[in-house]
């Protein structure tokens, strides 16, 4: 017995020709019949020495069917049918006669004869499946308002077959236009499209006008169109059935269809790690020149950024196998473990949030006006990557940057074996942590105005990070100079934002933000403005609507407003320069003092060594 685990022949399998097998049994058959017919006729010539002439027309008239059928088959000779299922009948009605000479014939069309009979059945089957077909479609078009047709589906069989019965006479000629019917209407439609000339009218046959705006002509190309929506968009076969649509039903698949375009782009997108090819390409190639070893998830999407986790590549020697050291900005031993990479997005509607931070700050102003959005998103990149390392050098806790590639950057991970360092926002503090961190972000805020000359401009408690007890400070790409026009703004919202969190959080005997604001710069809010700045912030007017040089242009409750950016900055220039003056004067006279209290003691320890001196002479 064959088994299905056994080993599988390589011998080809030998096919053999159904008609070959039919030909041979009929031939065994034949035979049988023939030595019955020898065996009768020895008995018969015992008794009836003639033949009758009745058998001798039996054969010759297979034969003859034989032939007529092998020429063109039809249905219409009723006897036809009885000497085919004579022939395939083994109780068929035995041959009392010797073989004739036209049986030889009749074996030479044997295999034809297999032929049409298999074509006739085929036919008839095929004429059942297409009635059927007709009732389901009559049977759907009964109540709907579109109607469909199933005419793609019929079996082309059934045609040869209806040609040659009588009953379906009546038919032919429906049938014969059907199959002459314009499977592709759309060429047809395209040429009658083709035929408006460009002035966007045509006389018809009748003398009409038919314009390109012709509603027939519009549903037609509307078909057109929607045929040619992408493949992944289910259109079914409108050619094949005329299809119009109209210019409404046409606008609402078109949305529907963009729709679905963009369900489709967001899950690939995701399915990718939110990032598109350009950037998964900068990633292979940090991967590549073994900076990074893996990429293993997303970390979080924000509007601006996506952040990756990574991890960094151990065999990263300071070079890759190239020799070069790939714009890494730390030594080989310094790398971390564990990265964060940061990957800005690159589409435009964020990109407009930005330029706010960007071109007014100097150290990027002569390369904003001129760029396209996708450089200046790097510069925005490169802009995070420079304030990093300026609060870095300061002594403020930031992540260390690994390395800057167009608009991806790689810094160290704030947190452990892929768990990230929670926001403050989240952190469980306890009252003394919570005061800590209070006293930590308030002396941060003050060295990174006072040292760094940098303003967060989006600190709250969403950007600091709160990692084995301290706060760690991120996203900085928007942080700007205290001398952007404002900058001033931007500190009093960062201000604002503090204080509101400490103050929700219950802890006591915290600055109110004008204090704070004071505290950092030195400048008296209500004196300098700045809660008015603040004011036109929480109002959403810009800082340049209110400082606008024609007033006239300006909203009623926004003027008249004086920038006192110059002017406080200026001030306080003063009163520190005058603090410094007052404090060298104060060391000046210190050290004045200092000299004449050494003076007068070198003349008193003189004057008594001259006076022993003198006591001492005889
Ligand atoms: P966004 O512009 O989207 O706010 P952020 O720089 O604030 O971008 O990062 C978003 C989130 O990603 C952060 O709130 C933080 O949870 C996480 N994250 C960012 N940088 C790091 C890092 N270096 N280490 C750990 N987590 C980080
Ligand atoms: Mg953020």
């Amino acid at each position: 017995m064959s088994s299905p685990w056994s080993k599988v022949s390589n011998e080809p399998v030998q096919t053999i020709n159904l008609a070959d097998i039919m030909s041979e049994q009929y031939a065994h058959r034949l035979h049988d019949q023939e030595l019955k017919q020898q065996q009768k006729r020895r008995q018969q010539n015992e008794t009836l020495p003639t033949a009758t002439p009745t058998n001798i027309e039996s054969y010759s008239n297979v034969a003859s069917t034989s032939a007529k059928a092998s020429q063109k088959p039809t249905l219409s000779d009723a006897g036809e049918w009885e000497n085919y299922s004579m022939l395939l009948n083994d109780e068929g009605k035995e041959q009392t006669e010797p073989l004739p000479a036209s049986l030889l014939s009749l074996l030479e069309d044997e295999a034809e004869s297999d032929a049409v009979i298999a074509q006739m059945l085929q036919s008839q089957f095929d004429h059942e499946y297409n009635e059927e077909l007709r009732r389901i479609e009559r049977q759907q078009n009964k109540q709907s308002k579109v109607t469909v047709t199933l005419n793609k589906f019929l079996r082309s069989g059934d045609a040869e077959f209806l040609h040659d019965t009588e009953a379906g006479a009546d038919e032919e000629d429906d049938e014969l236009a059907y199959l002459k019917q314009d499977w592709d209407c759309f060429e047809t439609n395209e040429k009658m499209l083709e035929a408006i000339p460009k002035c966007g009218f045509k006389l018809d046959k009748e003398g009409e006008m038919i314009t390109k705006h012709d509603p027939q002509l519009c549903g037609v190309r509307n078909a057109q169109r929607v045929m040619s929506f992408p493949p992944e968009f289910p259109t079914g076969d409108g050619a094949c059935f005329d299809m119009k649509l109209s210019n409404k039903v046409f606008n609402q698949l078109k949305a529907y269809s963009r729709r679905g375009r963009a369900d489709r782009k967001e899950k690939v997108a995701t399915a990718e790690m939110g990032v598109d090819a350009a950037t998964r390409l900068l990633l292979y190639k940090l991967i590549n020149n073994q900076i990074l070893e893996q990429i293993n998830g997303i970390i979080s999407t924000g509007k601006e950024a996506v952040i990756l986790h990574a991890n960094s590549d151990a065999s990263y020697t300071g070079t890759n196998e190239h020799g070069h050291g790939n714009g890494v900005l730390m030594p080989a031993e310094l790398l971390p473990k564990e990265c964060a990479i940061k990957v800005f997005k690159t589409t435009l509607n964020e990109f407009k949030q930005r330029d706010r931070y960007i071109k007014d700050d100097y150290r990027f102003k002569d390369r904003f006006s001129k760029q396209n959005h996708r450089v200046i998103i790097n510069m925005w990149a490169e802009k995070e990557m420079h304030n990093l390392m300026r609060m870095q050098s300061i002594g403020l806790n930031v992540p260390d940057v690994v390395v800057l590639k167009k608009h991806v950057l790689v810094m160290r991970f704030i947190g452990d074996n892929h768990n990230a360092a929670p926001k403050l926002k989240d952190a469980r503090l306890s009252a003394a942590e919570l005061s800590c961190a209070y006293e930590e972000i308030v002396a941060a805020m003050h060295k990174l105005y006072n040292e760094a000359k940098l303003v967060h401009a989006d600190l709250s408690e969403y950007n600091i990070l709160w990692y084995e007890g301290k706060c760690w400070f991120i996203d900085v790409a928007q942080s700007v100079e205290p001398e952007h026009p404002s900058g001033l703004e931007f500190l009093m919202r960062d201000c604002d934002n503090i204080i509101s969190f400490f103050e929700r959080r219950g802890l006591p005997n915290i600055y109110t933000k004008e204090q704070l604001f004071e505290f950092i710069t030195a400048l008296n809010a209500e004196t300098h403005n700045a809660a008015m700045l603040e004011r036109i912030h929480t109002r959403g007017a810009s800082i340049n609507q209110a400082t606008v040089p024609n007033q006239m242009e300006c909203p009623d409750e926004l003027k008249p407003l004086e920038y006192p950016f110059e002017l406080a900055w200026e001030k306080s220039l003063l009163e520190r320069q005058m603090r410094h003056t007052e404090a060298e004067r104060d060391q000046e006279a210190k050290e004045e003092v200092e000299e004449s209290i050494d003076q007068s003691e070198t003349k008193l320890s003189n004057d008594t060594d001259n006076a022993n001196n003198t006591a001492k002479c005889p």
